[in-house]
């Protein structure tokens, strides 16, 4: 039976026999193998006898699949307490090195790394970036189990578009060169699949809340499109969202409960994976190096993560943040880009100055006019802003996005028409605030985004296994 390599470095017992199985890392002096097998950042050290066979020597390259049996040993090396003294090494697959693309370049950069993105999982880097991430996937749904939420599966198709209006990907089973056509020349969906016009979701929220106006506490997590042109490093086509709705939270709640989460999240994955971390730490470290002095980060990966951990995020109304972008030298010496003034959409150079240069930690925005927000978001009682909250997080900008939702079904209505949503198609969302409306609240947190700030990565293309991005849907 296999043995995981992660499990015998982790033991240290010793004078046992074993099997592992793994991709060899390297080869030294036709006599030390590095194996790795993915269930820890660490390779073990394999040692074969001199007298092993030839044409299996031959066969130990980089990037190969072996399978040995062997005995666990104390090992004399440096480097690692255990090694394994193999017996017999069977060749799972051969791997030849002047073909193995990750053996013809030494040190890949990442941007070639995503040119064979299905070949990166075996590297050091993109190893603890998806060990991260699924450590982080695990906490997050066991800080809401451990809450009493329910998880909810929201559909991936739906007909409402609400939100996302132009920014859709469309499910559509019509002839593409020929769809059948209304008198009018438009596309006749009554026709489609569905019998009507359908496409992708961009959140998960109006059917969350449905559920929670009855199982209180709900979560949704899962994949999200949105086909909005923006190549930037923080943007995918298809993202993973994870999004909480709870009857009877208000915006201090949902605050309280964002901020509790993302700490909870963090730490988790601190206490589970501290050797993948301290190797993104360094891999980020050096990456800074190449920077100019003023624009590296003041504190490395584990102490701006411990940092996030141990302290309050920052609370500011959206007023707070336009005056405090006002007031900044940043402005004074016209350094943005953008305009700023009461009522603008805070761009992403706004969210960095306030979160990498004023406040130096996690930020929460509250209050946001209500021409910039959603219509589902409740109206605050001066009649501009609405309880709506974003979270910025250093590096990366919005992080969490969310807000208390209007339950009051005459502001909602209005709202809604002001903003020309058809609210008889929306008929089975506005049930809610006819039959046993209440507060409530919730917020949706970008997955990829959470993985970024985590393991110090600095393009979200780097932290989902195949990223989905305009141009581009290889693998
Ligand atoms: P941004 O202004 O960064 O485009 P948004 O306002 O469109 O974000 P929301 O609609 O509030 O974002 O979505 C909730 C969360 O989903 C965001 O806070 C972010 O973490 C994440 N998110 C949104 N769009 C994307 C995307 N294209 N790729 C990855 N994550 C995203
Ligand atoms: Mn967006």
């Amino acid at each position: 039976m296999r043995t995981k390599i992660k499990d015998i470095l982790l033991s240290e017992k010793t004078d046992y026999a074993v099997n592992i199985k793994g991709w060899v890392r390297s080869f030294r002096n036709n006599q030390f193998i590095a194996l790795n097998d993915g269930s820890c950042m660490a390779s073990i050290q394999a040692v074969i006898g001199l007298d092993t066979d030839e044409a299996i020597v031959k066969k130990i390259t980089n990037g190969a699949c072996l399978s040995i049996d062997g005995v666990v040993k104390a090992s004399l090396g440096k480097g690692q307490k255990v090694e394994v003294v193999a017996e017999k090494v069977t060749i799972l697959g051969e791997c030849d090195p002047e073909q193995f693309p990750l053996q013809l370049k030494n040190r890949p950069s990442l941007e070639y790394l995503r040119e064979i993105a299905h070949l990166r999982f075996r590297t050091n880097t993109f190893g603890a970036v998806f060990r991260v991430r699924h450590t982080l996937a695990y906490a997050i749904h066991k800080f809401f189990n451990d809450r009493g939420f329910v998880y909810l599966h929201t559909p991936i198709i739906t007909a409402s578009d609400a939100e996302g209006a132009g920014e859709m990907f469309r499910v559509s089973t019509l002839p593409a060169d020929n769809p059948p056509k209304n008198e009018d020349g438009s596309i006749n969906y009554t026709e489609d699949f569905f019998g009507r016009c359908t496409n992708l979701t961009v959140s998960g929220q109006l059917e969350a809340e449905l559920g929670a106006m009855a199982l209180s506490d709900v979560y949704t997590f899962g994949p999200t499109f949105r086909a909005e042109n923006s190549n930037t490093a923080r943007h995918l086509a298809e993202f993973w969202m994870i999004e909480p709705e709870v009857a009877f939270n208000d915006i201090v709640d949902n605050m309280n409960l964002a901020e509790d989460f993302i700490k909870y999240v963090i730490k988790y994955a601190m206490d589970n994976n501290r050797e993948d971390l301290e190797f993104l730490s360094q891999r980020l470290a050096e990456e800074e190096k190449q920077k100019p002095m003023n624009e590296r980060s003041e504190m490395g990966l584990m102490e701006k993560l411990e940092f996030v951990v141990n302290n309050s995020f920052e609370r500011i109304t959206y007023t707070d943040a336009i005056n405090i972008l006002l007031d900044s030298p940043a402005y004074k010496k016209k350094k943005f880009q953008y305009e700023v003034k009461w009522g603008i959409d805070l761009q992403s150079e706004h969210e960095r100055y306030l979160v990498e240069k004023h406040f130096k930690k996690p930020v929460i925005v509250t209050g946001y006019p209500k021409d910039i927000k959603a219509f589902y978001m409740r109206m605050n009682d001066d009649g501009k802003t609405v309880a709506a909250m974003d979270i910025l997080a250093p590096g990366i900008g919005e992080i969490v996005g969310g807000s208390q939702r209007e339950e009051r079904l005459d502001m909602l209505t209005r709202r809604m028409e002001e903003m020309h949503i058809p609210t008889e198609e929306m008929y089975w969302y506005l049930d809610t605030r006819r039959f046993g409306a209440c507060p409530h609240a919730g917020f949706g947190l970008g997955f990829e985004r959470l993985v970024l700030f985590v393991s110090g990565m600095t393009n979200i293309r780097d932290v989902i296994p195949f990223p989905r991005t305009p141009k581009n849907a290889e693998f």
